[in-house]
């Protein structure tokens, strides 16, 4: 008998208590998985003292892949450690408009590849006096390389092989984003991949004016976090893009969006962002076909389906999800 692959399911606070179930009964209808529930975020924390309680970061650790919802406060407690506890060091974020759905750039195609372990977020953040905080940057050539050596396999492995963009602020952050920049690049030269550079704050503008000249952007951890937001709202808000931490043998997949609390608990998040973060799940579970049949079931609902008030619609979580799971 061989063991059904785990998932190890955390749906945390606010809206991602209801997109996370959607999800999973998407999952459940294309696969034979194993689903195991743990608990994050502030009402975990809220009852129990911890915000990421020892089983939830050990499920997370061994399960084939997790799929998260979102923390509200208590975010930065629960996946930054998550994403540590699947080993990752990139994260995904693919932003694409859909046929059908209002865009402000209906051509935006974008792939970011986000850093998943430093810069900013590495932690190291004071307040030294009343007056004065301080935040400590922290850039490694080996987490640049390890990034700069995924981004090629990234580029390699698309039909189009078109290279990709490396965005920084090295003009400025001269030793840390110099050393991101310079590192990928290499990475880049010894795989033959092409590669240029940008601005990070020049390819803002450039981004929304014309979003074509783009394809794979690949950017330190702020950067990625705040231009794929960006990117979120050229293609119709954040109800749609999904995302994936990505390390060695495990992942764990996300909406980019959070938990969304003005809306939380009406039941009209969209789960689309969701759902195709469970697509890119089991694809990384080697289930090509299952995820190809979820990202054309939720296309085909965006295109004329059931729409959620984020896309103009009238629709719940509930429909738009039934309307998926019709359309598998
Ligand atoms: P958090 O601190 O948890 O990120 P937030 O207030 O930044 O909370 P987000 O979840 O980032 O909220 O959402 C930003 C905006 O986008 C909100 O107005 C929210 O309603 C909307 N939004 C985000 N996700 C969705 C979704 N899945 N469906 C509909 N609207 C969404
Ligand atoms: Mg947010």
């Amino acid at each position: 008998m061989t063991e059904a692959t785990e998932i190890a399911v955390i749906p945390g606070d606010g809206i991602g208590q209801e997109v996370v179930p959607a999800a999973v009964e998407v999952l459940e209808a294309v696969g034979d998985y194993a689903f195991t529930e743990a608990e994050a975020g502030d009402a975990t924390l809220d009852e129990t003292g911890e915000a990421l309680p020892a089983e939830t970061y050990d499920l997370a650790a061994t399960a084939d892949a997790t799929l998260f919802g979102a923390a509200g406060e208590s975010a930065a407690d629960v996946i930054l450690p998550l994403r540590e506890a699947v080993g990752s060091f990139v994260n995904i974020r693919p932003a694409r408009a859909y046929p059908g759905v209002d865009a402000l750039r209906p051509e935006t195609d974008l792939v970011f590849l986000r850093e998943n372990t430093e810069g900013v977020y590495a932690g190291h953040e004071d307040r030294l006096t009343d007056d004065v905080s301080t935040l400590t940057r922290v850039v490694t050539e080996s987490a640049s390389r390890r990034l700069g050596a995924y981004a090629c396999e990234y580029v390699q492995e698309r039909p189009e092989h078109d290279g990709f963009t490396v965005a920084h602020k090295a003009n400025v952050m001269r030793e840390t984003d110099g050393l991101f920049r310079d590192t990928v690049l290499e990475e880049a030269e010894r795989a033959g991949v092409d590669a240029d550079t940008v601005l990070m704050d020049a390819f803002a503008t450039r981004v929304c004016l014309d979003p074509e000249q783009f394809d794979v952007v690949v950017c330190p951890n702020l950067a990625g976090d705040v231009l794929s937001d960006l990117a979120a709202g050229l293609v119709g808000g954040l109800g749609l893009l999904p995302s994936a931490n990505v390390g060695a043998e495990r992942g764990l997949f996300e909406p980019v969006h959070g938990t969304a609390p003005d809306i939380a608990g009406e039941g009209v998040a969209n789960p689309s962002a969701t759902i195709l973060s469970a697509a890119m799940l089991v694809e990384s579970l080697g289930d090509d076909d299952a995820g190809a049949q979820i990202r054309t079931a939720v296309e085909s609902v965006l295109s004329d389906g059931p729409r959620t008030p984020d896309l103009g619609g009238e629709a719940t979580t509930r429909e738009v999800t039934d309307a998926v799971l019709e359309r598998l």
